[in-house]
């Protein structure tokens, strides 16, 4: 592995859930749904192959069908207008378009602003783009983890090029308010930054928490690439179907690199996830119910083990504290909680350059069905 690369070894996600295959634990690591998404999509994408829809090379930017419902439905929740043929592309997961959005925008030696913890793939796609990332971290404040603006202030120089925004915020649940992301706007056009921001939880807001995309700020629009993801909003992962909106000159870019990553992905795929942006917004309603429920017999199941929990206001995750079990090593946490428990959890630390400051916490998955969960509060209850 090059030197660029040489910090990064097997992803965690890889790492945890080869160990809850191996012993056969419950896995709450790796974020995936142990339900498909639905059945009529499914139907969809058979039809597709069948009927010789996307077999072969689909087009460079997303099939017309794909990038029109893109396009439609960013217009009807956001009002956010995109030319489906000049300002939207798909990619191969949200994970390729955050590769081919940083190797497109960052030069050698730029900084990148990303939120830490962040997602395991930002700091290898900077990486890769030969950039420098520097985090700034969300500290826990009275039950969630919140971004210090001052920090993020502080933290940009003469060589940021790009802030990297998730929100709904992997791992820590986090949803950005209206003010933060109107302070982070502001920043961005007074330092003249680009903004790649990671939204693929964007259906996932609860409690009265609302997902407000970057782009819909003042003077936003133009420096914004969004990112969505069918695998987050339809339930299907293994479909790496993600996508990208934002100005020409933007998508654009991201489009030459594309070219060169992947080409195309997708094929059939790309044909029934336009049925499902299709979908009548109560599938993201019905979506949103069901993995609030589930938030909440885990969060209650963990809080009973003796976790401290940071209840979520958005994604499918919950970040715990694992101190109050006497434990403050999440990573000797989570290697031995199999053995203990029959559970699988991910450590959050890796996804923090100041490891120490993600130590004790520890980050369990509930896009799993109910009678999975309360199976796992039980064995972590008595641990
Ligand atoms: N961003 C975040 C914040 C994620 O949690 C994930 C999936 N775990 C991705 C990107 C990658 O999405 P995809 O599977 O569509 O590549
Ligand atoms: N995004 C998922 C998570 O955070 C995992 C995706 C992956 O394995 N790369 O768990």
């Amino acid at each position: 592995l090059n030197r660029r690369l040489a910090e990064f070894g097997t992803t965690i996600f890889a790492e945890m859930s080869a160990l809850a295959t191996a012993t056969g634990s419950i896995n709450l690591g790796q974020g995936f749904p142990d339900t498909d998404g639905p059945e009529e999509i499914r139907e969809a994408a058979v039809r597709a192959l069948r009927d010789g829809r996307g077999n072969q090379y689909p087009p460079g930017p997303g099939v017309p069908e794909l990038r029109t419902a893109i396009a439609a439905h960013q217009r009807r929740r956001y009002g956010l207008a995109y030319d489906p043929d000049t300002e939207v592309l798909v990619t191969a997961g949200a994970t390729e378009a955050i590769a081919a959005a940083l190797l497109a925008l960052v030069e050698p030696g730029d900084e990148v602003v990303a939120l830490e913890p962040y997602y395991d793939s930002y700091a290898a796609s900077i990486a890769m783009a030969g950039g420098t990332r520097v985090p700034v971290t969300l500290r826990p404040h009275e039950g969630s983890f919140r971004l210090d603006l001052d920090e993020l202030r502080a933290a940009v120089t003469g060589r940021t090029r790009l802030l990297l925004i998730n929100t709904p915020h992997n791992p820590t649940g986090t949803v950005l308010t209206r003010e933060e992301l109107a302070a982070i706007a502001e920043l961005a056009v007074e330092r003249d930054l680009l903004v790649v921001t990671d939204e693929v939880y964007e259906h996932l807001v609860f409690d009265g928490a609302e997902h407000l995309p970057l782009a819909t700020f003042p003077g936003m629009r133009e420096r914004t690439v969004s990112i969505g993801s069918a695998g987050k909003t339809y339930s299907f992962t293994g479909w790496k179907v993600g996508w990208v909106t934002g100005s020409r000159e933007l998508v654009g870019a991201v489009r030459a690199v594309k070219q060169f990553l992947t080409y195309v992905s997708s094929g059939p795929f790309q044909y029934a996830v336009a049925e499902a942006l299709s979908l009548p917004d109560a599938y993201f309603e019905e979506f949103r119910a069901g993995m609030r429920a589930r938030r909440d017999i885990l969060a209650e199941g963990l809080t009973a083990a003796g976790f401290e929990v940071f209840r979520p206001a958005g994604t499918y995750f919950v970040t715990t504290d694992i101190r109050p079990l006497g434990e403050k090593d999440g990573f000797a946490f989570c290697r031995a909680l199999p053995e203990r428990a029959g559970v699988v959890a991910i450590p959050n630390a890796v996804f923090y350059d100041d490891r120490e400051a993600g130590a004790p916490f520890v980050r369990f998955a509930f896009c799993k069905r109910e009678e999975v969960l309360r199976e796992a509060a039980e064995r972590l209850r008595g641990m």
